[in-house]
């Protein structure tokens, strides 16, 4: 019990540090996964793990951009693993944060892994989705052999750091990249999961020049693909404002020189000279936004019908005669619609 408080404290300490002017600090509390700065550094760490091979030319979003090979048409740009359908073919161009044809079909992203994933990996991807599905109009949840026989899902291997490919590939056996090492945070997780979604990351944004000041001096040379932005027309975004908490920005520290380490110097930072701490602990408004702008609400009720044999406890949300209900208490055997203990929240479409 003693132990339990000192990790929230810690927590708690860390979050002040990194969320200090936002006001979901508490729900940054509730939801992060990191409880010492060791573990911050080495889940930040994971995330920059550079994919080793020959680099290649391939044209993204217009430009000419260099990737690493990873083989059997695969190429990593950063944490992201893109295949060769990702890139511009003759008129064909990729348009925005969000291919097109890469939105996972009804608003559902299946995962699976291996049955020898460490248990606390484990429990990190189911939070991590919990967390996305709780918050976005997009489910994730894990592949369902009975149910989802035919459909594609996200594979994860727990081998090394932490990857995503982007957007939905419509690969079923043996389904699309992900990579989710002990070593990446419940943020980080999340991150890759919007990854797959198909989300870029937040430094893409048109309008990222009045936020921020890329130091192209000071980054890894062949890790500069990292800090590319994109034009209005080629991203959806969450608005016109750049968003330096998503959880989908980079620090100050990522991909820097050994030499800018040494002279205290950093990649990017914004516009006033301030560094910029990365959030990897929750969804922001903005990031919660984008995703809700591509997968839309679903014109019925997703949750699960109330049952006259069940018990809620308080928070739960039911369906129930067209109208989605909250408990307000332990509930047993009420119906929504004549109790002030279920609260009527919304009418389903
Ligand atoms: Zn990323």
């Amino acid at each position: 019990m003693k132990n339990s408080k000192k990790l929230l404290r810690i927590t708690f300490l860390l979050s002040l540090i990194l969320f200090s002017c936002e006001s979901d600090i508490e729900e940054g509390l509730l939801e992060t996964g990191i409880t010492s700065v060791n573990e911050l550094e080495a889940t930040l760490a994971a995330e920059q793990l550079g994919f080793e091979g020959p680099e290649v030319s391939k044209v993204l979003f217009g430009t000419k951009i260099k990737v690493v090979s990873l083989g059997e048409g695969n190429y990593a740009l950063g944490d992201m693993i893109l295949s060769e359908d990702d890139f511009d073919h003759g008129d064909k161009q990729n348009k925005g944060v969000w291919y097109k044809d890469k939105k996972w079909p009804d608003n559902i992203i299946r995962y699976r892994h291996s049955s020898k994933m460490p248990k606390k990996t484990q429990e990190k991807i189911k939070s991590a989705a919990k967390h996305i599905t709780d918050k976005t109009n997009l489910t994730i949840r894990k592949w369902d052999k009975t149910k989802d026989k035919d459909i594609g899902y996200v594979w994860i291997s727990y081998k090394s750091g932490c990857s995503a490919q982007v957007g939905y590939q419509a690969k079923k056996f043996p389904g699309q990249k992900m990579n989710i090492s002990t070593s990446c945070s419940l943020g980080s997780t999340i991150h890759e999961f919007l990854h797959a979604a198909g989300v870029l990351h937040e430094q893409a944004h048109w309008n990222r020049d009045d936020y921020i000041t890329v130091n192209w001096d000071n980054i890894i040379k062949n890790r500069q693909h990292n800090f590319k932005k994109y034009k209005k027309e080629e991203l959806t975004t969450h608005s016109d404002a750049m968003d330096l908490n998503s959880i989908m920005m980079y620090g100050s520290t990522y991909f820097r020189t050994d030499k800018a380490k040494k002279e205290g110097k950093w990649s990017i930072e914004t516009i006033d000279g301030k560094e910029i701490i990365p959030n990897r602990s929750y969804m922001t408004a903005n990031d919660i936004d984008v995703i809700n702008k591509v997968y839309k609400k679903p014109s019925f009720c997703s949750a699960s019908k109330w049952s006259s044999s069940k018990t809620y406890s308080k928070g739960e949300i039911v369906s129930y005669k067209g109208y989605k209900y909250k408990s307000r208490a332990f509930i047993y055997a009420v119906a929504p619609d004549k109790s002030w203990w279920w609260e009527q929240i919304e009418k389903c479409n």
